[in-house]
């Protein structure tokens, strides 16, 4: 399916343009944020069909928007891939324990990346519930 809207939260600006355009590239939609709690409010008021989240944002971290999101009814169902410069093998244990449906480690591998959205959306199939 093709046109599904896709949440980037990402602070910085270079890592945000980049998975924008290769998303659009693909046929998504997308919607930015640039901090974790616009990103949650933007989630909240349109959820989308999948959220990038960076994990080291300003104020509140990618791993606390996590924990607000799956709190509340209207985004608790949406998938959250972390996407994280933490590459250590400890950081990604920390990050999966937190609950995110999956992590890809910056810089972006594209066909990685375009890869583990792929196989994120087909996950919730067609009526969009089965998680
Ligand atoms: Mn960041």
């Amino acid at each position: 399916m093709a046109g599904e809207l896709i949440l980037i939260v990402e602070d910085n600006e270079k890592n945000r343009k980049l998975e924008r355009d290769i998303l659009q590239f693909h046929g998504y939609r997308t919607a930015e944020a640039e901090n974790a709690e616009d990103g949650i409010v933007l989630a909240q008021a349109t959820p989308p069909a999948l959220i990038l989240m960076d994990i080291q944002l300003p104020r509140m971290n990618g791993i606390e928007a996590l924990q607000v999101l799956r709190a509340d009814a209207r985004t608790r169902a949406v998938p959250v891939i972390a996407v994280t410069a933490s590459a250590m093998t400890q950081d990604r244990q920390k990050i999966m324990a937190a609950g995110f449906d999956g992590y890809q480690a910056k810089p972006i591998d594209v066909t990685q990346f375009v890869a583990a959205v792929r196989a994120m959306l087909d996950r919730r199939g067609p009526e969009g519930s089965a998680r």
